[in-house]
């Protein structure tokens, strides 16, 4: 750990390799033929520590008490800068709702510069919030308390389900207002300002490529993916046509990996455009992102995006893809051969068919996952979650319950019962919590979940595992606390009135969100129903 906040020491590859735009002032601008554009954090009135994540600190050699100090609120901030810091945006371009956007840019991410820590590990610091820079179009570069509390608890809460995601340093109140229109309806209200300090391996986005590309600067373009290679995929050796090919594969899987841990979880992102598209995988821009409450694959949080639903919880795998297939454009020139592309991202389709059947056979339990058998019941089960409205992170949790091998009609032991004289209600009892209007169940639906729950608890009973093996192994992927949206808003609301107690709360809960924890019923609840509706809860706009 180091002593205090001035040793920390950066190694900034990312600036030191590649080119940067010679003008220095943040005007707004196209950046060309430069991966970046120096410029400083906006200086802020009174900073003050809201929360920071002590795991993140450790990852940075940084101790609970140099988080806990002055200097820490005044560099995360943006206020101070450490010695050899080296603070800049970058530039890309991107896809939004299916469209080309030309540059973008981190227009309000001001990049600190990288630390190597005591393990070797890299790390990239970065501001969001931090004022304006070159790319931020027309926008003030700035973000408000209720985006940043979201980002900041979302990344962290991701981290600890075992998702790939950026992480989250610190979140700083600036002590200014910020405007903002939170549904683009005329109506602007004053917010208190945030700054959070994101932390992941890389920032590189689909849409850094494309850029490139689209302005047809082949030349860094190439320069962009080799040192891409050379730091993110170092694994992989010295670029070549080959060494693309088995780079754009990987970042295929990453993405497919991705998307099935936010399958597995219930999250919905809700702006995957290509700017939003990690090249490593990770879970980035938490913007209008939502988590399930009861199942339905055509949810979307974002309101932005309500027309088309694009980014639609059962639509992510698909947006992957075509978010791929982008990149694959954008790279084409260093590879100037469609076959092996296609093939690559063909393979994509047929592994999300695959490996969702095996996530959700983990999620049920099941040693292995047979598709002749599996596959059914799975899609069953999905029909099953729609016939009421269902609390997926409830059901999941509460399946883990059933004990098959007190019900297995298949089994020998002369204590048990036969299964199908079970009763509809007795093989619900178990779930009943999961359903939002348990009283409107009728005796269709019930039949119809009964009917599945038998299935379930015969092909439990195929796999030699106890009861106890299947329920801990089910409960380590069926998270029992996640961050609910109401849970995240109620947070909001109690910081915005300067209590910040519910946002380290919650990171406190969600640091264990597989582990039963006395005295947090209340953080695994069903959304109540004045949340149904309300703004924050369950409806979100790219306004933050
Ligand atoms: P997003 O939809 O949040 O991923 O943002 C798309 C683009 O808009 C990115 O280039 C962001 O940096 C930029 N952007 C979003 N909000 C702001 C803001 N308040 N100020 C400047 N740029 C912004
Ligand atoms: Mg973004």
């Amino acid at each position: 750990m180091l002593k205090s906040l001035d040793e920390m020491q950066f190694d900034n590859r990312f600036t030191r390799d590649l080119p940067a735009d010679p003008d220095t002032s943040n005007r707004r601008r196209e950046v060309l033929g430069a991966c970046f554009a120096r410029v400083s954090p906006t200086h802020v009135k009174s900073p003050s520590l809201v929360a920071y994540a002590r795991e993140v600190g450790e990852e940075l050699d940084l101790s609970p008490k140099i988080c806990e100090s002055s200097a820490f609120v005044d560099v995360f901030s943006g206020n101070s800068l450490l010695a050899n810091m080296e603070p800049y945006a970058t530039c890309y371009g991107g896809h939004q709702f299916g469209n080309w956007a030309g540059q973008l840019g981190d227009g309000r991410a001001i990049n600190l510069g990288e630390i190597v820590n005591r393990e070797g590990k890299r790390w990239a610091l970065q501001l969001k919030g931090a004022g304006p820079t070159p790319f931020s179009r027309s926008a003030d570069g700035l973000a408000v308390l209720r985006s940043s509390v979201r980002e900041f608890l979302c990344s962290e809460a991701m981290y600890h389900l075992g998702v790939p995601t950026t992480r989250a340093l610190s979140l700083m109140l600036t002590g200014e207002q910020v405007v903002r229109e939170m549904f683009y309806d005329g109506n602007a209200q004053p917010e208190p300002g945030a700054v959070v300090c994101r932390v992941a391996p890389s920032f590189t986005r689909f849409g850094t490529f494309q850029i490139f590309s689209a302005r047809g600067d082949i030349a860094l373009l190439r320069q962009f993916v080799d040192y891409t290679i050379g730091t993110d995929f170092p694994h992989l050796g010295n670029p070549s046509k080959a060494v693309y090919l088995e780079w754009f594969e990987e970042v295929c899987q990453k993405t497919l990996t991705m998307v099935l841990h936010w399958e597995r979880v219930g999250f919905v992102h809700g702006v995957m455009n290509t700017d939003n598209m990690s090249i490593l995988g990770l879970t980035i821009d938490y913007g209008p992102y939502g988590w399930l409450e009861d199942y339905d694959p055509n949810w979307t949080p974002n309101t932005t995006d309500a027309g088309g639903r694009r980014y639609r919880f059962g639509n992510q795998a698909e947006v992957g893809l075509w978010n791929l297939i982008q990149l694959a454009q954008g790279i084409y020139p260093l590879i100037e051969e469609a076959e092996p592309l296609e093939k690559i991202l063909e393979n994509y389709k047929k592994e999300h068919v695959i490996k969702q059947g095996q996530m959700m056979a983990v999620k049920l339990g099941l040693t292995q996952y047979e598709s002749v058998t599996d596959a059914p019941l799975i899609e069953e089960l999905l029909q099953v979650l729609q016939v009421a409205e269902t609390d997926m992170t409830i059901f999941f949790r509460n399946l883990a319950n059933i004990n098959a091998h007190d019900l297995g009609s298949e089994n020998q032991d002369s204590q048990k019962t036969d299964l199908e004289d079970q009763s509809d209600e007795f093989l619900l009892a178990p779930l009943m919590e999961a359903y939002y209007h348990p009283d409107a169940l009728g005796t269709k639906e019930k039949s119809r979940i009964a009917h599945w729950l038998r299935q379930y608890i015969n092909r439990l009973n195929q796999d030699d595992v106890s009861h106890e093996d299947k329920y801990n192994s089910m409960n380590a992927v069926n998270p029992k606390y996640v961050l609910r949206n109401y849970l995240a808003q109620l947070a909001i609301d109690k910081s915005e009135q300067g209590d910040h107690s519910m946002v380290n709360e919650l990171l406190e809960v969600l640091r264990k969100p597989y582990e039963e924890q006395e005295g947090k019923a209340s953080f695994a609840e069903k959304r109540p129903e004045w949340a149904r509706n309300r703004a924050g809860c369950s409806m979100l706009s790219c306004s933050s």
